[in-house]
C-alpha cells in the first residue's frame, strides 16, 4: 500500500531509458490528454517515444515499457543504420548505388566513375575532409537538379520563386514561404530523379496555392501528371535517405551500431507512425 502511495506520486519525468542488449537506448516521454492507453512509437527523428496518458501512472508506464523490449529491439534492428560518408560506404545518387573511393588527388572535384563492380564516387583529399566534401558536392548536385525542376514547374504554372535554398531540414523534403523562397533537402538528390523532381512540382506549386487542399493537389497535377509515384516513393523510403551522411543514428545515443549501409534492407519505415504497441491505461 505504502509502495502504491509512492509510485502514484513519482512524476512522469521527460524521458527514461530502456536496456537493451546491454545498451542504454533513451526513450522520449510526452503525456497525453488524447492517449487513452500507453503507447510506444519508434520515430525516425526522434527514436522511441513513450506515450503516457493523463491520469496514468508512471510506474505502469515503466512495467509497460519494459514489457516491450522485445519488440523495440526487433524494431530498432529494423530501423535505417547511419551510413557515414567512409571510404567503402556505399550511397544511392539519383537512385544509383556508387561506392565511396579516396581518390590520389588531393584537390579537385568529386567524380562519378563506372567499372566493372559498379559505379563509384572519387573522393579527393584526406579522409579527414571526406564528409564535408562529399556533402558539399551532393548538396551541388541537388542544387542543379532542383534548378532544372523548379525552372520546368515555374514555366508550365507561370510563376516565378524568389530564391531558392538547400539545406538540411530534418522533418520536410521541401517548403515555400511567403516571400517565395523554395527550400529543399539536399538528401533528395540521393532519391531516384522522379522524386526530387515531384517535390520540385509540389513547393512550386505553392507559389499558386499555399495551402494543401483539393485545388493546391490539382495544380500539383498540372504541372507533373505523375506525382503520385513520386510522393508514394518519399512515404515508403524517404526516411532511409536520412540515414545517408550521418555518423551515427540521430537518437542512437550510447547503442552499438551494426553499420548496414545496404539500400535495399528493408526497414520499418519511420514516415508511419502506425508502428506502436499500446495497453490501456487504468485511471
Ligand atoms: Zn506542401
Amino acid at each position: 500500500m505504502v509502495f502504491d502511495l509512492l509510485s502514484r506520486r513519482r512524476p512522469v519525468p521527460e524521458r527514461t531509458y530502456i536496456a537493451i542488449e546491454g545498451a542504454k537506448i533513451p526513450v522520449a516521454v510526452r503525456r497525453s490528454s488524447r492517449a487513452r492507453h500507453y503507447r510506444l512509437s519508434l520515430h525516425h527523428r526522434i527514436g522511441p517515444v513513450l506515450t503516457v496518458p493523463d491520469g496514468g501512472r508512471w510506474a505502469e508506464a515503466e512495467q509497460f515499457l519494459i514489457g516491450q523490449t522485445g519488440w523495440l529491439a526487433a524494431c530498432l534492428d529494423r530501423a535505417p543504420q547511419p551510413v557515414p560518408f567512409v571510404v567503402g560506404a556505399k550511397i544511392p545518387i539519383r537512385g544509383q548505388m556508387h561506392e565511396i573511393v579516396a581518390s590520389v588527388k588531393i584537390r579537385g572535384q568529386v567524380e562519378c566513375r563506372q567499372t566493372d563492380n559498379g559505379s563509384q564516387l572519387l573522393v579527393p583529399g584526406g579522409p579527414a575532409h571526406m564528409g564535408r566534401r562529399l556533402t558539399d558536392w551532393l548538396r551541388d548536385q541537388a542544387r542543379l537538379d532542383l534548378e532544372i525542376s523548379v525552372a520546368r514547374h515555374s514555366a508550365t504554372l507561370g510563376v516565378r520563386a524568389a530564391r531558392l535554398r538547400i539545406g538540411n531540414q530534418l522533418t520536410r523534403w521541401g517548403s515555400c514561404s511567403s516571400d517565395r523562397v523554395l527550400s529543399f533537402n539536399w538528401r533528395l538528390v540521393l532519391a531516384p530523379p522522379h522524386v526530387l523532381d515531384y517535390v520540385g512540382a509540389h513547393e512550386v506549386a505553392h507559389l499558386v496555392e499555399m495551402n494543401h487542399s483539393p485545388a493546391f493537389w490539382q495544380v500539383v497535377r498540372l504541372a507533373l501528371p505523375d506525382m503520385a509515384k513520386g510522393r508514394a516513393w518519399l512515404k515508403t523510403h524517404g526516411g532511409r535517405l536520412h540515414a545517408y551522411g550521418q555518423e551515427r543514428a540521430l537518437w542512437h545515443r550510447g547503442h552499438q551500431n551494426v553499420e548496414r549501409p545496404d539500400w535495399t534492407n528493408r526497414s520499418i519505415s519511420p514516415e508511419h507512425p502506425g508502428v506502436t504497441h499500446g495497453a490501456p491505461a487504468r485511471p
